[in-house]
């Protein structure tokens, strides 16, 4: 089953500072409505999220993080768009993250996308999508960043725990590195965190995403990062995914989740590697080894068009539709 809510539409930042200068915000409402779109033209059907307690926001955020986003949220005009302060003075580690006078609703609705989605898993289903934006992954416990404000997929982790105890991996296809997941699963044996990404040395978030970084204290040896060169093409990337995928065998985890971002296609505006919409068929192909109950939530992917072929092609090579639906 496939999940996804309009409210959405309502948050569209205009702007962001890159390198000291205003550039037009990469993070669209079209990015994922026109996976939407394609999803619809090949017949998969898709549903409107439900509504959660927002309480599920401290499954994994602090209560003052949530009422910092919310607060400023409200504080600003729908004709302006407020830009964090960074180095430790507002809550957004970056200025390509500002917030909207709608900004906490579309990102509550996110992780509502992601609860439904979840839930649906509880419920003993096999598949589950989560057509979520804003994004997730660089959100940590207390600071947001890269688009991102609440972690829907650590948020969707949490809450299968708590309803069906077990381990989960989460497997993070997005060009940059999940530094908010790893950063709460960090020194937590039961989440255990793979992520392939573009190299922080030289992308964003440039602090986290390094081989060296495995886990902490119990958590150590659950977290693999795989960093990748600016010319991975998909042989090579195939070869590490499978390494990834081993590393998940291994752990056997009750769930799977995936953090799908598509970011890592050619020519993308924020990453791009030599790989291709085509290529997410051989993609699916490896990921369908691992045989466990998956859900999918969306992360990255700058261009529309591209991710929706990206995503189909992944569900073909997957078959979702054969083996699920
Ligand atoms: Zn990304």
């Amino acid at each position: 089953m496939i999940f996804y809510s309009p409210k959405h539409i309502e948050h569209k930042p205009e702007k962001e500072i890159d390198k000291g200068i205003f550039v037009k915000n990469s993070d669209t409402p079209q990015r994922i409505e026109e996976i939407a779109e394609i999803l619809v033209k090949n017949d998969y059907s898709i549903q409107n999220a439900k509504e959660f307690d927002e309480s599920f926001l401290y499954l994994v955020h602090d209560k003052d993080y949530v009422e910092w986003i919310r607060k400023r949220s409200k504080i600003t005009p729908p004709d302006q768009e407020y830009f964090p302060e960074v180095f430790g003075y507002d809550r957004l580690f970056d200025t390509g993250t500002p917030v909207t006078w709608n900004s906490y609703e579309s990102a509550l609705y996110s992780v509502f996308t992601a609860l439904t989605a979840a839930e649906h898993i509880v419920c003993g289903n096999m598949f589950s999508y989560a057509l979520c934006r804003p994004p997730g992954h660089h959100a940590s416990k207390n600071i947001g960043g890269g688009y991102c404000y609440f972690n829907n997929a650590a948020i969707a982790a949490k809450y299968i725990q708590k309803n069906h105890e077990g381990n989960i991996a989460i497997l993070d296809l997005d060009f940059h590195h999940g530094n908010g997941t790893q950063d709460i699963f960090y020194e937590d044996p039961s989440v255990l965190y793979v992520s392939l990404h573009g190299t922080p040395e030289i992308y964003f978030p440039w602090i986290e995403g390094f081989a060296s970084e495995i886990g902490e204290g119990k958590g150590k040896g659950y977290n693999l990062n795989i960093p990748l060169d600016p010319d991975t093409g998909i042989e090579e990337y195939l070869k590490l995914l499978i390494t990834g995928i081993k590393k998940i065998n291994e752990f056997s985890p009750d769930c799977l989740i995936i953090s799908l971002g598509l970011d890592i296609v050619e020519g993308d505006m924020q990453g791009g590697m030599n790989i291709k919409t085509e290529d997410y068929k051989k993609i699916g192909a490896v990921i369908k080894e691992l045989d466990y109950p998956l859900l999918i939530v969306q992360e990255g992917g700058y261009d529309g068009k591209k991710n929706g072929e990206a995503v189909i092609n992944l569900f073909d090579g997957l078959e979702i539709k054969r083996r699920f639906l």
